[in-house]
């Protein structure tokens, strides 16, 4: 991978409605490098008008296109072409997913990028897997359960993986038949445009995948309100969560998908491989800088190994390679912008007072334009203190000591969230144990982070979310049933 220039990208800063650019009228906001803090951009915020555009489009596409009626394998195919092209296109991609985004190039490329590809084509192998059921009924009925798209369905992503978490949304829309309407975060806004350019090469109707641009307050707004959209999925914080969920019912009855925010655990027992559960903590706390809504950010440790994983945590923890996006040698990401360091900052100020003792880092890395945290470890907390209560979205990592499995598992569970947690022991009934007892959407023993393994769907327990991305599940989610029952005579 090579560095490259920032100031020398040339991209598209406007909606993408109907397979064309639209550098829409009216307010437009300014877009910031999260590596040196430099405005690049600005972007048009998407009015309730423009918003009305798109879902009437979108609608009359759907159904002039053949999309959702054409042979569901010519779907299939399409979105495996789109694939390839994401795939050749994977350098460009990747430089404008690291130009404004916390992604590193070398990261971007190899990982955002080729997932994003991936992802695209598994969703595109479902097209033709999920027609219905036939029911069991009495002799002379004759009972079906068939699997119809919703139509045009509305995606709002976060800042943190732009071109993955798009493909999570658009990937099983698409396949189910249905067209999308999708907001990327303001902070992050342009990957996700060329990533619908490449769909209209690829052969996907204009109209099928579109994106508006613009601010939470207005567009994603608008967009959760829209009656002309069907179903909704969501990925952020719980907060904008609860409020996408109330805009939404609103203005009518549609399923809502909400993938949100986590604090979840790393739980290892004395008995487990210590260097093996300290390199996935580490690298699941550095990967993008903690900014990830399953970093395990609260270590739950037992006593006895309290201090052998705390020193081999810290020599981890301290080889990092911060820098610019746009430099290969770059592999720990900024923070998004400053308005989220200084949140870091206050919950550490507040833990402080509540007195956590700072073992590593609890500051800024200076001498870049852009945020940069310290990768930080906090001992000295308990359940109430800010730093294990609150979704920090940053490198850092509590500390907690149990002695006995039950004390363990009463403190991997957290009164909020329950999106994920990792379990270390080479007692596989423990682990096992673990799976029923700890509430979280997933549970990895002995590892940490997800795979290219799209079968497994991800989602979240109680305030992490309500229903599932990837897996066949989220496939199924873009589909609604219609039940048919038909009297065949004796
Ligand atoms: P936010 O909740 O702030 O924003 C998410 C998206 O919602 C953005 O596109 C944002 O737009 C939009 N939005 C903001 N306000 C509204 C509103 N009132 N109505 C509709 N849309 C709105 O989250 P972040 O972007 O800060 O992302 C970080 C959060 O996402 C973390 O909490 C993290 O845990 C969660 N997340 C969860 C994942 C999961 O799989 N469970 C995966 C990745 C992240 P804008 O940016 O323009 O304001």
């Amino acid at each position: 991978m090579r560095d490259f220039d920032p100031d020398a990208i040339a991209f598209a800063t406007g909606h993408f409605i109907a397979g064309s650019n639209i550098d829409g009228p009216g307010e437009r906001i300014s877009v910031t490098r999260p590596s040196d803090a430099r405005t690049y951009a600005d972007l048009p915020v998407a009015s309730a008008e423009l918003i009305d555009r798109a879902v009437e489009d979108a609608t009359h596409t759907v159904k002039r296109s053949g999309w959702a009626t054409q042979p569901p394998r010519d779907r299939a195919r399409a979105m495996r072409r789109w694939a390839e092209l994401i795939e050749a296109k994977s350098e460009e991609l990747g430089r404008l997913e690291a130009l404004g985004s916390t992604r590193p190039i070398a990261q971007a490329v190899t990982g955002d990028v080729a997932s994003t590809a991936e992802g695209i084509r598994f969703f595109a192998e479902w097209a033709d897997k999920l027609g219905g059921d036939v029911a069991a009924t009495r002799a002379d009925h004759f009972g079906m359960i068939v699997s119809e798209p919703y139509g045009v369905v509305g995606a709002i992503t976060p800042w943190n993986f732009p071109l993955s978490m798009a493909s999570w949304k658009v990937g099983p829309a698409l396949a189910a038949g249905n067209a999308i309407v999708l907001k990327p975060s303001e902070l992050t806004p342009f990957s996700t445009v060329r990533l619908a350019e490449l769909a209209v090469e690829a052969g996907i109707p204009p109209g099928i995948f579109n994106v508006v641009q613009g601010t939470g307050a207005v567009t994603g707004d608008a967009l959760s309100r829209h009656p002309g959209i069907a179903k909704l999925s969501f990925t952020g914080s719980t907060r904008t969560g609860i409020a996408v969920m109330k805009a939404a019912a609103e203005t009518g009855i549609k399923p809502v998908t909400l993938e949100l925010g986590g604090k979840s655990p790393q739980l290892v027992f004395a008995d487990a491989d210590l260097d093996k559960a300290a390199d996935c903590i580490a690298s699941s706390l550095l990967a993008n800088a903690g900014q990830a809504c399953v970093a395990g950010s609260r270590l739950i440790v037992q006593r006895q190994a309290t201090d052998t994983l705390v020193s081999a945590l810290l020599a981890r923890l301290s080889r990092i390679a911060p820098g610019p996006t746009w430099k290969s040698s770059t592999g720990f990401a900024p923070i998004i912008s400053e308005i989220q360091a200084r949140r870091i900052d206050a919950i550490l100020a507040r833990s402080r007072a509540q007195g956590a003792e700072v073992l590593l880092g609890g500051g800024r890395i200076e001498g870049h334009g852009g945020a940069f945290y310290q990768p930080t470890l906090l001992a000295g907390v308990d359940t109430d203190t800010a730093a294990v209560r609150e979704e920090i979205f940053g490198p850092v990592l509590t500390i907690q000591s149990f002695d006995t499995e039950e004390e363990g598992f009463a403190l991997a569970d957290h009164p909020e969230y329950g999106l994920a947690a990792g379990v270390y022991t080479s007692d596989l009934g423990r682990g096992l144990r673990a799976v029923r007892q700890i509430k979280a959407g997933t549970v990895w023993i002995n590892r940490y982070n997800r795979t290219l393994d799209f079968i497994l769907p991800t989602g979240g327990y109680k305030s992490s979310g309500i229903g599932k991305d990837l897996g066949r599940q989220a496939v199924e989610a873009n589909l609604r049933h219609k039940t048919v029952l038909i009297d065949i005579g004796a």
